[in-house]
């Protein structure tokens, strides 16, 4: 049992709070990402984790158990520093093999650790090989080895893969989401990716100059933002944000764009957020109603033909907005189009960015 609970923990360094009044609970076998911009406080909570650290205020438990003054060795978590580059010199198995030789642990666990984590990420054949001679894939899968073969209460990474080229990137995060899922370990892992943290977590915790802002499942934080802060995080390209005006019959519509016919929209909506792939997109016929009909003038600003999707930049109104469509429609700038938005689509937002309830 490794769940980690934060209750209320703070850190600061001098004058800089660098992690205020956390309080998250991350569950054995758990997937958790920490994501954020930079100096948002990610690596501080890993540090806290590991007891790298000491909370000002609050409570850090490991297995239910109370760790603030306990060391890090006693708490047996291990952490996966961002280089997962392998020693050039060293057959991939002797790579693999290094943490335990280093912490003299017995040959015979030695061998059957190795044997295990060999299996899980299928490399037992390949590790006889020196790291020129494999591909940049099973290196990845060597190197992540190595830095699994340890047998702790839960791993902690702190931007593993970001040196990584795209390409590599994006196969070694389905390698570890994989990985992850076999060893049946608690995982926290910190991205500044978003694509990153949407793709490889079970949950993410949002970070903002060291608060948590929300917690939740990746497609529950995109779907239901708490705030236009989260918003604007996840998401490419990034939501539409547009001031919010009330117009005739109970109708929300932002000012000179998208018309949304919408009675249950919120009194209180300052703001409304439609997601690129939200928005409608189609010829203007020159039968709408300057004022609704099947959606709003708008005119085409830019296109952006990205093979299996387009995002078409629109000048509607006093805004910009960004569409995202499928595939590659016949739009061309300067074409006039008429926009519109599903009504239980529209994103509203209050006082301070927070969201409202429909
Ligand atoms: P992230 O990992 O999200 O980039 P950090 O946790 O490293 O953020 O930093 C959070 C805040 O704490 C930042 O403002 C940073 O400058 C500050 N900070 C982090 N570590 C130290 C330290 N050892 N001494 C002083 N300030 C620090
Ligand atoms: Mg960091």
């Amino acid at each position: 049992m490794a769940d980690i609970v934060f209750r209320n923990v703070s850190k600061s360094y001098g004058a800089m709070l660098a992690v205020e009044d956390a309080s998250f609970t991350v569950n054995d076998n758990e997937f958790f990402c920490f994501f954020g911009p930079p100096l948002s406080g990610k690596s501080t909570i890993l540090r806290l984790i590991l007891g790298l650290e000491t909370p000002d205020a609050g409570e850090i438990l490991i297995g239910g158990k109370p760790v603030n003054t306990v060391s890090p060795a006693e708490r047996n978590v291990a952490m996966v520093f961002q280089n997962l580059a392998l020693f050039p010199h060293m057959s991939a198995l002797d790579n693999v093999r290094f943490p335990l030789v280093e912490r003299k642990v017995a040959d015979v666990d030695i061998k059957r650790r190795v044997a295990d984590v060999a299996a899980k990420l299928h490399i037992g054949h390949i590790l006889h090989k020196p790291p020129a001679q494999l591909s940049g894939g099973e290196r990845q899968r060597v190197a992540i080895a190595r830095a699994l073969v340890r047998d702790p209460n839960a791993y902690l990474m702190d931007d593993p893969i970001s040196a990584l080229d795209a390409r590599l990137r994006e196969e070694t995060r389905v390698e570890l989401k994989r990985i992850q899922r076999d060893l049946g370990k608690t995982l926290v892992y910190v991205t500044h990716d978003q694509e990153e943290a949407m793709s490889i977590a079970d949950r993410i915790a949002i970070l903002d100059n060291g608060r948590i802002r929300q917690i939740g499942a990746p497609a529950e934080i995109y779907d239901r933002p708490a705030s236009t802060y989260v918003a604007r995080l996840l998401g490419s390209p990034v939501m539409n944000i547009l001031k919010s005006v009330r117009g005739d019959g109970g109708v929300e519509a932002a000012e000179g764009t998208v018309r949304i016919a919408d009675r249950a929209a919120p009194a209180e909506a300052i703001e409304i957020g439609l997601r690129p792939e939200d928005i409608k997109v189609k010829p203007w016929t020159g039968n709408e109603t300057a004022d609704g009909g099947p959606g709003r003038p708008a005119r085409v600003f830019e296109v952006e033909p990205l093979g299996g999707y387009t995002v078409v930049t629109l000048a509607a109104g006093q805004a910009r907005l960004k569409a995202l469509l499928r595939g590659q429609p016949d739009i061309r700038p300067d074409a006039m189009v008429a926009i519109s938005c599903e009504p239980a689509r529209v994103h509203y937002f209050g006082q301070g960015g927070s969201a409202l309830a429909r």
